[in-house]
């Protein structure tokens, strides 16, 4: 039991009524009373809601939406009819202007609060946050686990928040039109032929995933199947390798729907999360789908790493090269560079461009796209930024006039900052998709001698609580190169 400052008790089942005043970091709806603090599951601030609570600690409690007594200005019926259930979205009870407006102010509140700085200051440097025209079908890529429902029928869909219980849906509003189709197409298929759906707690059961991937760009489609396959493939009469029971019809149906370039098979026969295992064999049509992404043209195979909306994407690279400042003679370093997209932009722009990545796979495609794109400046480097560049640095004194990092969630190695400040570039480009390790390390060059001249956060995943960042920052002190 949990006592307010009126000394009321709350207990689990109370039912309150609460007006909901607050967002918290997973979209929930926070409302207090007399100091009480409630966390609410898709309540929309403004709401006024009865609620039931679940689980009541001394100074909070997690409760259960019952009813909307009084919507907020700010709530909209969702897109989609499974979005309570489902784990993707989180915000899609409220206003796209609303989401845009708490993804603003968790970047900003991040960096004063965790990062120590001015808030007049961050006020003052901000940018409003690209938003996107329409935040629906904005995903080129989705993973649909594959299972059965309780009366052993086959299901796709996607996993309830925080468990692997699949919610069934075809027609997810984020992703493109065409999974709903690849998705019916694919079940009504191993409803026919008996194919059997993976199951997690058995270890037992054929198809996994279904990978749906489109280049936006190009149209092209992509499907691949993650398959527990553990037999040796056959060969059919025209010599096609047989994974999948019947597979000339799966793929004389897949192949009919327009745009569809390449379908391949993934083997993972491991008890894990990772969904995908590293052999892919192609069954029909090409290996990769081309996509075009700042003027320049990437291939994509079912493995490789690539931006999930490349429509934001391209706007969040435009501004990052933008707050480079390049003027075409600049050595640029571009820590975490995945496939290089990032470095490739750049180097168009710059004298030179260096990219670092810890996936040898990545750097493969990197150097291709490369190739490809006819780009001769810049190089890639395998290895984990916060070795590569302090080795590179005291081995060959290594110079650059700007820097961009865009590391993952856990943000920068601090024995990568240290060589940063050490490299004193002017300019240091910060892309980041989780505010909080951003503020860390921002404190972490400010006090190095870096200036925070401009942060913009950009939206790169509508209807959900993630958000992108771009900052820029620059030296004041402590040169170690001329300019
Ligand atoms: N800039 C790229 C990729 C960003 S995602 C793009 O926009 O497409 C972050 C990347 O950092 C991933 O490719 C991941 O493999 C890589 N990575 C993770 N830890 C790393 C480390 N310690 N050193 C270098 N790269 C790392």
């Amino acid at each position: 039991m949990a006592k307010n400052n009126n000394d009321k008790l709350y207990a689990k089942n109370d039912v309150i009524e609460v007006t909901i005043t607050d967002i918290g970091n997973d979209g929930e709806g926070i409302g207090k009373i007399d100091g009480y603090t409630l966390f609410i599951k898709d309540a929309v601030i403004g709401d006024l809601v009865r609620a039931k609570i679940m689980k009541a600690k001394k100074n909070y409690a997690y409760a259960h939406l019952e009813e909307v007594i009084t919507p907020s200005k700010h709530r909209v019926v969702p897109a989609c009819n499974i979005a309570k259930q489902c784990g993707g979205c989180q915000l899609q009870f409220m206003s796209y202007e609303r989401q845009l407006q708490f993804k603003q102010d968790k970047v900003r509140n991040n960096i004063v609060r965790l990062g120590g700085f001015d808030p007049e200051e961050i006020d003052s440097i901000m940018e409003p946050i690209i938003g996107m025209d329409d935040p629906f079908e904005y995903r080129n890529k989705a993973q649909f686990p594959v299972g059965t429902d309780k009366n052993g029928k086959i299901i796709t869909g996607f996993y309830a928040g925080h468990s692997h219980n699949i919610i069934p849906g075809t027609d997810c509003k984020i992703g493109v039109k065409e999974n709903k189709e690849i998705l019916e197409t694919i079940i009504s298929y191993m409803e026919r032929n008996h194919v059997s759906a993976y199951d997690e707690e058995t270890g037992k059961g054929l198809v996994r995933h279904v990978l749906i991937r489109k280049g936006f760009t190009s149209g092209e489609i992509m499907v691949c199947f993650i398959i527990n396959y553990k037999g040796k493939s056959s060969s059919s009469k025209s010599g096609v390798q047989e994974y999948l029971p019947n597979q000339g019809e799966l793929i004389e149906k897949l192949s009919a729907i327009k745009g569809m370039t390449s379908i391949s098979i993934d083997i993972n026969t491991e008890k894990t999360n990772v969904i995908m295992g590293l052999e892919v064999h192609t069954i029909w049509g090409r290996d990769t789908i081309r996509d075009t992404l700042c003027g320049l043209e990437f291939n994509i195979s079912p493995l490789s790493f690539y931006q999930v909306n490349p429509v934001q994407a391209t706007k969040l690279y435009d501004q990052a090269i933008e707050y480079a400042g390049l003027t075409g003679n600049e050595t640029v370093w571009d820590l975490y560079c995945g496939i290089g997209t990032i470095t490739l932009a750049m180097s168009k722009k710059a004298g030179k461009a260096f990219g670092v990545e810890i996936i040898p796979q990545a750097i493969d495609d990197a150097k291709q796209n490369a190739v490809q794109n006819g780009i001769t400046n810049a190089e890639f480097y395998v290895g984990k930024a916060e070795e590569v560049l302090p080795q590179k640095y005291q081995e060959e004194g290594i110079y650059a006039d700007v820097i961009c990092i865009d590391p993952p969630r856990k943000g920068c190695d601090i024995a990568a900052l240290d060589t940063m400040l050490k490299m004193a570039p002017k300019r240091i480009v910060y892309v980041s998709c989780d505010s909080a390790t951003l503020a860390r390390d921002l404190r972490i060059l400010c006090d190095g001698g870096y200036k925070l001249e401009r942060v913009r956060p950009c939206d790169m995943f509508p209807m959900s609580v993630h958000v992108e960042a771009v900052s820029l920052l620059t030296r004041t002190k402590g040169t170690t190169s001329e300019g």
